[in-house]
């Protein structure tokens, strides 16, 4: 009888089995792709990674009470029950460990497989596991990072106290409990007095570890139930949920402001503060809005008064500030006597050094108050519904100077456009902007839209159709600020957007040129699997430079380079900006060990 050649039996069966291990790791990526629980995508990893039905397949993880093992349904239950149970498990005797570790070397958890640990692995079986131990470190990279992204969202990164927003949101929970159990609400605002002077004298680094330290303090001299938060800058807020009498919320503060008084040893220096309050206490059912202006303007009337002191909202006090009535009130005329212009921030690509764009950024020049920044007009701007035409006033500028500069000899640059939520809600925004495109003969390549996550929550639908129906006449779209609201990479991928731009607060935190937060690592990598170009903001130093360049940033945005110009200084500005970036990057330049070894 005629013996068949081995290879020829096996080719097609291993191919049958590449082909259903495709099929399995396309499935896996899906589920990662779309968020899928962690315990749902580690279970259908340790079912790819028992390839014999005999021998179970687990995946531990480190969690913050011990471990957690998501196991194969071959997986023995008793011995999952064990090693679950256990803090730092043993590895029984009877299993192999193939730990799971980051591209950055971080233990990440272990692939447990039931079987004797001399026995060995099939070529097939290692390939399962291979492909096994891939799908399991991007799902927890991509799980882990998502919970960080969370966080930073819902805390300060600085004190790790509660942010605005969220402090926002507790205190509408807990005004609503007091409605069935009814309980005064007690809302303290917190200013630093004279904080500027620390910061100035000592330093930044100062400032921040003394306002760290202010937190801790804060949240150790009230209960657990109170709610800290840092509201901004040197401004914090204490919440306190349920008290008997409304007498007690000026009790709480006074006693703060004795535990703020005693000294702080901040790196060496003993420093002194004193700190300006102003309370309020809403009675059940209060409106939360109105329990944080009138704590707000309360604050404003402590410092009036000659700071370091607790000052109780009384209605005699009114209610906003009067600046920004007035405000409001000049904004108005502002686009009318033409005090508005756009002032334009180079962006750079990072390997070559050349310019790759440039954000528009809108300034007001006003007569007697000079020039006013965007974060104290915008948001103004957006309550009063004034962005919609302040937007569209300065798309059209943009429009206008970017064709200009296009006959000026910058031909490619592209021009980002901030776009603020209103503006995306006008259903007329498509034909808006395709308007100014055209009056200007202007490449719709050539314009970014700006737009933040949270911009496109509140009516997701109609804004995602929007933005397509914009990219399929040719506009692009950058997410900014990404890493300060919803922060879903997941969510990013069904957008049409070209561009990712990483927020200025992970970028502060690179020191060294040699530093590589794995946080913002894990961003770039995974917005360049989306197709993604990732730009930088707020680069202000060489060695983050550096640091961006070595993890694959495309393109930054800072101080370092040039803060926001007039347009007629961009044209002079590239034309130095060879020997200009050269030169603000020479510092700090990473030394190669492999280069120059004498
Ligand atoms: P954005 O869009 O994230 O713009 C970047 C901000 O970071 C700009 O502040 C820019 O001057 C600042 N910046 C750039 N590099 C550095 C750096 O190295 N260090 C530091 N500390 N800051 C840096 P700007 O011009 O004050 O604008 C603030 C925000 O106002 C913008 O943030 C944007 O959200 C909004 N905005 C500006 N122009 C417009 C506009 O035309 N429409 C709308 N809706 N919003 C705008
Ligand atoms: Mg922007
Ligand atoms: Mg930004």
């Amino acid at each position: 009888m005629k013996r068949l050649h081995p290879r020829r039996t096996l080719r097609p069966k291993r191919r049958e089995h590449h082909h259903a291990l495709n099929l399995c790791r396309q499935d896996i990526l899906e589920q990662i792709a779309q968020n899928a629980t962690l315990e749902d995508t580690l279970s259908a990893v340790a079912r790819l990674a028992q390839l014999n039905p005999r021998t179970g397949a687990g995946i531990l993880i480190p969690t913050a009470q011990g471990v957690r093992l998501v196991a194969s349904p071959d997986f023995p239950p008793a011995l999952a029950a064990g090693i679950a149970a256990a803090q730092v498990p043993d590895i029984p005797n009877d299993i192999q460990a193939y730990t799971l570790q980051s591209a950055a070397g971080e233990q990440l958890g272990a692939i447990l497989l039931c079987r004797h640990p001399s026995s060995r692995l099939s070529a097939l079986e290692a390939e399962h596991l291979a492909v096994a131990q891939r799908l399991a470190v991007i799902a927890i990279e991509q799980h882990n990072m998502v919970d960080e992204l969370i966080h930073r969202a819902q805390y300060d990164s600085l004190t790790n106290l509660c942010n605005r927003l969220t402090m926002e949101s507790r205190l509408s929970q807990i005004v609503q409990r007091s409605r069935s159990a009814p309980k005064t609400v007690g809302v303290l605002y917190l200013g630093l007095d004279r904080f500027r002077l620390v910061n100035d004298v000592l330093g930044h680094r100062t400032g921040d570890e003394l306002l760290r330290q202010v937190g801790n303090r804060l949240r150790s001299a009230v209960r657990d139930t109170d709610i800290v938060a840092r509201s901004g800058g040197d401004e914090f807020v204490v919440i306190i949920p349920a008290m008997a009498r409304p007498g007690e919320v000026e009790a709480v503060a006074e006693k703060l402001r004795t535990r703020l008084a005693e000294s702080f040893d901040v790196h060496g220096h003993q420093l002194c503060l004193t700190v300006s309050i102003g309370g309020c206490a809403g009675a059940p059912g209060a409106d939360p809005e109105v329990l944080q202006r009138d704590a707000y303007t309360a604050l404003h009337h402590a410092k009036r008064q000659g700071r370091n002191r607790t000052v109780m909202f009384d209605p005699a006090m009114g209610s906003a500030p009067p600046q920004r009535l007035e405000m409001e009130r000049h904004l108005r005329s502002a686009i009318r006597h033409q005090e508005l212009e756009l002032h334009y921030q180079p962006q750079i690509e990072l390997r070559t050094g050349q310019l790759a764009g440039v954000e528009a950024l809108l300034r007001w020049r006003h007569p007697s108050l000079g020039l006013v920044s965007p974060a104290t007009f915008i948001p103004i701007a957006e309550e009063t519904g004034l962005i919609v035409s302040i937007g569209d006033w300065a798309l059209d500028e943009a429009c206008g100077q970017a064709r200009q500069w296009q006959k000026e000899g910058l031909s490619t640059v592209r021009v980002g456009v901030n776009v603020s939520a209103l503006q995306l809600e006008q259903s007329s925004f498509t034909e808006d902007v395709m308007g100014h495109l055209a009056q200007h003969e202007l490449e719709p390549a050539l314009i970014e839209l700006e737009i933040t996550e949270s911009s496109l929550m509140s009516d997701p639908e109609r804004s995602i159709a929007q933005l397509n129906s914009l990219r399929n006449c040719g506009i692009r779209f950058a997410i900014d600020d990404f890493g300060t609201g919803h922060s879903s990479l997941a969510y990013v991928q069904n957008l049409p957007v070209e561009t990712l731009k990483i927020d200025r607060s992970f970028v502060t935190k690179i020191q060294q040129a040699s530093d590589r937060p794995p946080l913002l690592e894990n961003v770039i990598r995974l917005a360049h699997s989306l197709n993604l170009r990732v730009i930088a903001e707020g680069v202000e130093t060489a060695a983050q430079h550096h640091a961006l360049l070595a993890m694959g940033c495309d393109e930054g945005q800072g101080y370092l380079y040039s803060r926001p110009l007039l347009a007629h200084s961009v044209l002079n500005w590239d034309r130095h900006r060879p020997a200009h970036i050269s030169q603000v990057t020479q510092d700090q330049q990473p030394t190669l060990a492999y280069k120059n070894p004498r």
